[in-house]
């Protein structure tokens, strides 16, 4: 028996109790959960299946558009785990979900009577928060074991995690906002999930257009022309385009300071570009820049991503800006797949800030490593997720105010093609409106992936 039983505000236990002296009366009878959806109706979910005792969640963060969750059961069956899947389950429904809708299988393991799991190793998958509907959820964990009997586990907080608030992309105007919330009632815990239509709050953005370099850091300069330039022209032509399709988009800087005092240059100040990104609770920031190197013929677009993550965004944002532009996909030693590329610290980075952290006397940031990106508007973009660490102990440096923060921006680092190379060169100049385009393009392309995916 999978019930749900709701009582309206005006049956006379509810009335005459409240939502916590009501669970009283059933408790015990069946492991249960109960919820209270809104002021009006205490709503109790009852199952045989349920196990008595929640799931422990370890530790939980949104990375671009996903939800990741880790967490702990404890199960008596854990040696004969076959699947564990997370779901949302409506308040409203009738019954526990077997079948659909889609579950979110975790990876899992299991020693003793512990199953750990964790929805996804890539952190840009797990829970697509843009695909789940208007509604009231607790989240449920379905452990299925080998012999084809299956369980369901509550959720309960073991992490010290702030709670979700996240918003989906804009939409024909609209978008919903999710939020999660931990919540006991006697002794079950659950953990609640609710999306509801809700417009941007001014400080919420889709996406972040990143110029790179800026002020006293005029990036690269070649065939007569300033990267810090160049790509601020490029990035206002994608902002724009952007805008047009209807998405709210947050530009790091909007004008050329020939100043080094200017706030996006200096990166990690309180009004820097990395903390200008973290505050933006944006789902995506593309930090816009021009290739350089001494051989002149090298050209193509280069494309990175975080390590951690898959290249979804990042291969359409290569494929498009080909189809849109005379530039064709660089081609170098380390290429994941056609103009897509990954950067983490080589062991003689490491060795060169370790040094540096010795001169200036501060302790050496120990999450760096050669598993860590390069760059920091991947890295300090994704905050947690990617492994952040910029916290000020640096003198010459500030800090990521975002740095513990679990809602990582998913940065990609888009190298339009080389300034150094005479056909790029001109292509980036004179073609700001194709560049803008293949952003655009790609960016819809994915956000529609995103609004399909389960
Ligand atoms: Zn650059």
């Amino acid at each position: 028996m999978n019930s749900i039983k709701q009582w309206a505000h005006d049956h006379p236990m509810a009335r005459l109790a409240g939502g916590v002296l009501l669970l009283v009366a059933v408790i015990g009878i069946l492991a249960a959960v109960f919820y209270k959806t809104t002021a009006q109706e205490v709503v109790v979910l009852t199952s045989e299946k349920l196990a008595a005792e929640p799931a422990v969640i370890t530790d939980y963060y949104t990375y671009g558009t996903h939800l990741n969750v880790t967490g702990t059961i404890s199960d008596e069956k854990a040696a004969d785990v076959k699947t564990v899947s997370l779901q949302f389950q409506p308040v409203k429904s009738e019954d526990l979900y077997e079948e659909t809708p889609a579950q979110t299988a975790a990876v899992v393991s299991a020693e003793g009577e512990t199953i750990t799991f964790q929805l996804s190793e890539t952190i840009t998958d797990g829970y697509c928060l843009e695909a789940l509907p208007k509604g009231e959820y607790v989240a449920l964990l379905r452990v299925v074991y080998n012999d084809g009997t299956d369980s369901f586990y509550t959720v309960k907080d073991g992490s010290e995690v702030e709670a979700i608030d996240y918003y989906t992309i804009t939409q024909g105007g609209k978008n919903r906002e999710i939020t999660t919330e931990f919540d006991a009632q006697e002794d079950v815990d659950f953990w609640r999930v609710n999306c509801q239509n809700e417009s941007l709050p001014d400080d919420v953005y889709d996406i972040v257009i990143d110029p790179g370099h800026g002020g006293a850091d005029g990036g690269a300069e070649a065939n007569g022309v300033k990267e810090s330039e160049l790509v601020l022209k490029s990035a206002q032509a994608m902002a724009d385009a952007l805008e047009d399709a209807g998405y709210k988009v947050l530009m790091t800087r909007e004008t050329n300071w020939d100043s080094d005092t200017n706030a996006a240059y200096n990166m990690f100040d309180e009004d820097g570009r990395v903390n200008l990104v973290g505050a933006s609770h944006a789902k995506v920031a593309l930090s816009i820049h021009a290739n350089s190197t001494d051989d002149t013929e090298t050209s193509g677009v280069q494309i990175y991503r975080t390590v951690k993550g898959d290249s979804g965004l990042a291969q359409l944002l290569a494929d498009q800006i080909v189809q849109n532009t005379a530039v064709d996909y660089n081609v170098m030693t380390g290429m994941i797949s056609d103009g897509v590329y990954v950067r983490t610290l080589s062991a003689s980075d490491i060795r060169e800030s370790q040094a540096d952290a010795r001169e200036k006397g501060y302790t050496f940031y120990e999450s760096a490593t050669t598993d860590t990106d390069y760059y920091f508007m991947i890295r300090e973009y994704g905050q947690r997720p990617t492994g952040a660490y910029v916290d000020g102990r640096n003198p010459d440096y500030g800090k990521n105010l975002y740095l513990n923060a679990n809602h990582g921006v998913e940065g990609i680092l888009v190298e339009m093609g080389y300034l150094t190379n005479s056909r790029d060169c001109l292509e980036m100049k004179n073609n700001t409106s194709g560049y803008a385009r293949a952003i655009t393009n790609a960016f819809v392309q994915w956000v529609k992936a995103q609004t399909a995916e389960e």
